[in-house]
């Protein structure tokens, strides 16, 4: 099928089509902007990521394209460079001893995070082997100073005591800059410079490519213009080089938070342009932000979760991913419980349907004088046109309902009952939160009453209440029923 996607830079829904050579091989090439491996990632930047999960999976599932996934880590930067330098306490066991060397530690404290952000993503259903690469900026030193030097040969940037800034009024002498977000010329000044990698103002300023080192932290040797300008890159300079030496230019889709576009797109824009001589990418794809309980999430508002937080508070993260995936990635998103509650509530009915699909299909009983094939043929299409168009998910699984609500599966014939099995495998490949088999005998063995109390038990020891935990776990044992702990929550096992 075609797939159409809104293009952030014509504000416009376009039809997905493949670059170059990549028409031939049905390749689309997604490059998307990481995480800054600081810290542990919040569910902000899981929507983030999720939001690409839908649209690549419903690439590869309804648009038949191959996918190269490739989406960079960003392992130097201030906040990195910051982190990795704090001693003592800040150091977690886990990521071992300070050393003497400023770009050993930097390593260790970013891989440490790396890891636990690919943990992370996987929790929320996000494959590894849906990824072409997953770079760390810090591989690509040589391929950046490269782009430095190209920028500076072709006329672009300038060396100012060591470190390299971009020139924006030489550019705007060539070409465009503001294709993202439209640009306050008014109190550009020439030459006036910002070092910071994260700025706020829609204002032009020239910006840093390449900063000269610091006393104590991690710099890799660079000369440019017979001047020494040993330091690190800037933030946007990464994302230009490996989109061109992993992907090639230009590629097709580029994603990201719409906090990205100005400044980080709009400079990486620039930068490949005036390097390289090739706009980066076809389509830009920014998703909206997430919001907890309609404010902004944030630390000092006792808002702001981690995927851990919340599998701590007994939540699936299975119903973390539905309820993200339930909402228009170019919508905000409201996270509150009531709302993780009622998608694990739909996800349960959808399972449900899904059990007895699989459970008719394993009866082998074949009847129904009622014709199904055309209803369930138009509800099927409806489903996937409204995946295709710009990956509409709340009006897709709207129509999933309509199939739920209006096709009796006791009164299938085979081949109707094939095809919709057939459909939950496509539907499935893309939600990635479903089990496609008959209903599971474990299930229904374990009685309400046993549900309950563990259910009990669990709040009580999140609660810290361990003299009632421990009683309801003995109840549970007495009913001839195990309770035990995962990651997730917990499970139960008869004995
Ligand atoms: P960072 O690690 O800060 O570079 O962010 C990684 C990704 O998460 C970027 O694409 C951001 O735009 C995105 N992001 C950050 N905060 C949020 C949020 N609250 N909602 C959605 N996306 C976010
Ligand atoms: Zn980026």
């Amino acid at each position: 099928m075609q797939i159409k996607l809104y293009n952030s830079i014509s504000k416009q829904i376009e039809v997905l089509k493949p670059i170059g050579d990549n028409i031939n091989n049905h390749t689309i090439r997604i490059y998307s902007c990481g995480p800054t491996v600081y810290n542990y990632a919040h569910i902000g930047n899981l929507r983030s990521f999720l939001a690409v999960d839908l649209m690549q999976r419903v690439i590869r599932t309804l648009g038949e394209f191959d996918v190269k996934w490739v989406m960079n880590i960003t392992d130097i930067d201030d906040k990195t460079i910051k982190g990795a330098a704090i001693g003592g306490d800040g150091w977690r066991t886990e990521m071992g001893k300070q050393t003497a060397d400023s770009k050993v530690n930097l390593k260790k404290f970013t891989e440490f995070y790396a890891k636990e952000f690919l943990n992370d993503i996987g929790a929320v259903g996000i494959k590894k082997e849906h990824f072409y690469e997953i770079p760390r900026a810090t591989n690509y030193i040589a391929e950046m100073q490269d782009l430095v030097r190209k920028i500076f040969d072709n006329g672009f940037a300038y060396v100012s005591d060591g470190s390299v800034y971009f020139s924006i009024s030489k550019w705007r002498e060539k070409a465009k800059y503001g294709y993202l977000k439209k640009i306050d010329f008014e109190n550009f000044v020439v030459g006036v410079r910002v070092d910071s990698d994260e700025y706020e103002k829609e204002e032009a300023f020239d910006f840093v490519l390449w900063k000269f080192k610091k006393e104590g932290e991690p710099y890799w040797e660079f000369e440019l213009d017979g001047q020494n300008c040993d330091g690190r890159p800037g933030w946007h300079l990464e994302c230009s080089a490996m989109e061109k030496h992993i992907l090639g230019l230009p590629f097709e889709i580029h994603t990201g938070g719409v906090d990205l576009c100005f400044p980080h797109h709009e400079d990486e824009i620039a930068q490949s342009t005036a390097g390289y001589g090739i706009e980066p990418t076809q389509y830009w794809c920014h998703n909206e932000f997430l919001e907890v309980e309609g404010k902004k999430m944030s630390k000092s508002l006792g808002n702001f979760y981690t995927i851990k937080d919340l599998v701590e508070k007994g939540i699936d993260p299975k119903d973390v991913r539905f309820a993200m995936l339930s909402a228009h990635y170019r919508s905000i998103y409201n996270f509150t419980f009531a709302d993780v509650e009622s998608s694990r509530k739909g996800r349960i009915r959808i399972q449900e349907y899904i059990y007895s699909v699989w459970d008719k299909l394993d009866g082998n009983e074949v009847n129904s004088e009622i014709d199904y094939t055309t209803v369930i043929g138009k509800l099927i299409l409806d489903v996937w046109e409204n995946l295709t168009n710009d990956f509409h998910t709340p009006k897709g699984l709207a129509a999933t309902y309509k199939i739920i609500n209006n096709v009796k599966v006791s009164e299938l014939s085979e081949s109707d009952l094939l095809n919709l099995a057939g459909f939950f495998v496509k539907f499935n490949a893309i939600f990635n939160v479903f089990e496609l088999t008959t209903t599971p005998e474990v299930k229904l063995e374990i009685p309400a009453e046993v549900e309950l109390l563990a259910k009990e038990r669990f709040e009580a020891k999140l609660a810290k209440n361990w003299a009632l935990s421990d009683k309801l776990r003995a109840d549970v044992d007495a009913l001839g029923y195990i309770i035990k702990d995962s990651k997730e929550g917990y499970t139960i096992v008869k004995k």
